[in-house]
């Protein structure tokens, strides 16, 4: 494992009490803590074991996981889907999750244009991440993506300097960073998509090294 750097929270990591993902899941759909539960269809919860070993958290739902309630079945989830078995990880095995519960999004004619959420949301929303962690205690997090990372680490760390790196915060499952398979799909040259996508299969794998350590 690499070493890793100390990371000192810029907020303060503050977290749901609640005894099971199920307690947890109820008191978060009624959820207010900022104004994205306003347009949202509905809350998007974590999906997986409680005594899974491996946590993945992405950005936000999207606008097919807004629909469906579950997180990650969209594009980007069934990408990733493919890519953790090409890196030799269950998915079902994982708990998978978000920084942000409820879909950000600007309205284009009849469209829902995906919209970054803000720091202070990423904040507000750590309530619900950081109890899921707690109840889930796995072996490792994996952060997919800038937002995942800001949220998990509670400050704000270059993806780009880190990525492929398993850091160890104080008090928290240690982290692995990587991108969020979205990136994958905007890029435009085969190529170039190849060589990521080959790049985040092997980011992904080391989960699995780290697994049978
Ligand atoms: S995005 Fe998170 S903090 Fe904001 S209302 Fe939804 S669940 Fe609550």
């Amino acid at each position: 494992m690499n070493a890793a750097p100390k990371f000192g929270p810029a907020f303060t990591l503050e977290s749901a009490d609640a005894a099971s993902l199920d307690q947890l899941r109820h008191q978060a759909m009624g959820c207010t803590r900022c104004e994205l539960y306003k347009n949202a269809t509905q809350m998007v919860f974590g999906e997986g074991s409680q005594k899974a070993e491996i946590v993945l958290v992405g950005e936000q739902p999207g606008d097919k996981e807004d629909t469906a309630g579950r997180p990650f079945v969209g594009p980007a989830g069934r990408l990733l889907d493919i890519c953790l078995k090409e890196a030799g990880l269950d998915r079902s095995r994982c708990y998978v999750t978000n920084a942000v519960k409820h879909f950000k999004f600007e309205p284009r004619g009849k469209r829902r244009l995906h919209s970054k959420p803000n720091a202070g949301e990423i904040q507000r929303c750590s309530w619900w991440l950081g109890a899921e962690v707690k109840i889930v205690r796995p072996k490792l997090v994996i952060a997919l993506g800038a937002t995942a990372l800001y949220s998990l680490l509670g400050t704000k760390v270059k993806l780009t300097s880190e990525r492929g790196r398993i850091l160890t915060p104080a008090d928290h499952p240690p982290v692995l960073v990587t991108i969020h398979p979205s990136f994958l799909l905007r890029i435009r040259d085969l190529g170039d998509g190849e060589q990521q996508r080959a790049h985040f299969v092997a980011d992904l794998h080391r989960a699995v090294q780290y697994q049978g350590n």
